[in-house]
């Protein structure tokens, strides 16, 4: 592996764009091997390991779409009524199970089978009943409102392919096959820890200089979602010899590692240096505002992602760079498309040119037209930025400020799980 492809010297050369980061990121970790079968109920939120092939039709039998009545369409004429005898009724799951001969019709629910010798269903709105007698109209086409066995999918089909996330439609699907089973990917192993000397732990008062640590908070929250098994590996000091043990102990029983702190300009050093001896981990300058320094690399067969320490850079650079990678290692297969969407802007933004900025949204809607402001207060520090937002506002590395009543993108945080 080498994490340093397209960035060979990213000390020396200037920075990486967000998408050359992201590129090298997903080109460069490959998916986990191990599965399992699981319940279908337990299958949610899991990711296929193999093909699920039907194993039967679907529907199983050629079947009735509507409520009516079952009939040849021989008997039937093009330009008057018909009158057959009603000769018995199929509901569904419990079939007719009489042959349709000339002349005659069975009354059918929808679901019901198609009864032998029965080709065509007229819904029961244009009939006439007259007795055990059914008056059908002109102009039937033959094979109308008939299900056909298979038509949802074909007995050895693909029914749902590897590497799909399983949701709701999954699980349905899964069902109608009457599969009890499904292989999903084994669950990846996050371990994970904040490290920095001002961290407090909660629930106790803080010294002088001391801030609540909360991005192992924020990280558990999006690594739970996600549906990640998680290694807290708490607060560690910036001490190297606890800093290597905590890199050496999390790499020995994860997947992937992700810290927080650390990463900036001074820290890096010491940091680098025992990346050097552990693994193969680069550290880049990215085009981003907030989270301009990140890691990115390996420790043995570990993923290894440092994300920088202020709150939201955190979550910036785990929404942007993190989350589809652990999804791509999970398994996922394609990763999800995550559109932006257009809204009118209705704040003035200051914005250098150089970094793509990432600032936190509210988007509402407003006589009928989508429309975003900028949460109060944008520093990289300020996490209530997050809880406020609703969506990223995604402003690209070459423009400038943004004046009330332009369009710009954002990127909804529905969907970033
Ligand atoms: P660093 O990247 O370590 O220089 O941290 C940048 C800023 O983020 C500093 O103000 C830190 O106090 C803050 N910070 C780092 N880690 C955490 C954390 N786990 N929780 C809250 N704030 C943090
Ligand atoms: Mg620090």
């Amino acid at each position: 592996m080498s994490v340093d492809n397209g960035c060979a010297s990213a000390g020396a050369r200037k920075t990486l764009s967000v998408d050359e980061a992201r590129q090298i990121i997903l080109s460069t970790v490959t998916p986990l091997s191990g599965w399992e079968k699981v319940a279908i109920r337990a299958a949610l939120g899991r990711i296929l390991a193999a093909d699920v092939i039907a194993p039967c039709n679907v529907p199983a039998h050629d079947n009735s779409a509507m409520d009516g009545y079952a009939v040849r369409a021989e008997d039937l004429s093009a330009d008057g009524e018909v009158s057959l005898q009603v000769v018995g009724t199929a509901f569904a799951g419990r079939g007719f199970s009489g042959i349709v001969g000339a002349g005659q019709a069975v009354r059918i629910m929808t679901g019901g089978v198609m009864p032998m010798g029965a080709d065509t269903i007229v819904v029961q709105e244009i009939v006439r009943t007259e007795g055990s007698t059914v008056v059908v109209p002109a102009g039937i086409r033959k094979g109308q409102n008939v299900r056909r066995a298979g038509e949802d999918l074909a007995e050895g089909a693909v029914a749902i392919p590897r590497g799909k996330l399983m949701g709701p439609a999954e699980l349905g699907l899964a069902a109608s096959l009457g599969l009890a089973e499904v292989c999903v990917t084994r669950r990846l192993r996050v371990a994970f820890f904040s490290t920095g000397d001002e961290l407090a732990t909660i629930g106790r008062p803080l010294a002088p200089g001391e801030v609540y640590d909360s991005n192992r908070y924020t990280l558990h929250g999006a690594l739970t979602r996600l549906g990640c098994e998680l290694v807290d590996m708490g607060v560690i000091p910036d001490r190297p010899d606890e800093l290597e043990a905590a890199f050496r102990n999390a790499a020995a029983c994860s997947d992937v590692v992700l810290t927080t702190g650390g990463v900036s300009v001074g820290e890096a050093d010491f940091i680098r240096e025992l990346m050097a001896r552990l693994g193969e981990v680069s550290f880049w300058k990215i085009d981003i505002k907030p989270g301009r320094p990140m890691a990115f690399g390996k420790i043995g067969n570990t993923w290894m992602f440092g994300l920088p320490g202020n709150p939201v850079a955190v979550m910036v650079t785990y929404y942007q760079f993190v989350m589809d990678a652990l999804l791509r290692v999970a398994g996922q297969d394609p990763l999800p498309q995550r559109p932006l969407m257009q809204a009118v802007c209705t704040s003035a933004i200051r914005k250098l040119s150089g970094r793509k900025e990432f600032l936190r949204g509210r988007l509402y809607l407003e006589d009928g037209q989508w429309q975003v402001r900028s949460a109060s207060a944008q520093g990289s520090g300020i996490l209530r930025s997050m809880s406020e937002a609703n969506c990223f506002i995604v402003l690209d590395e070459h423009r400038g400020d943004v004046s009330p009543g332009e369009t710009v993108q954002v990127q909804l945080f529905d969907g970033l799980v």
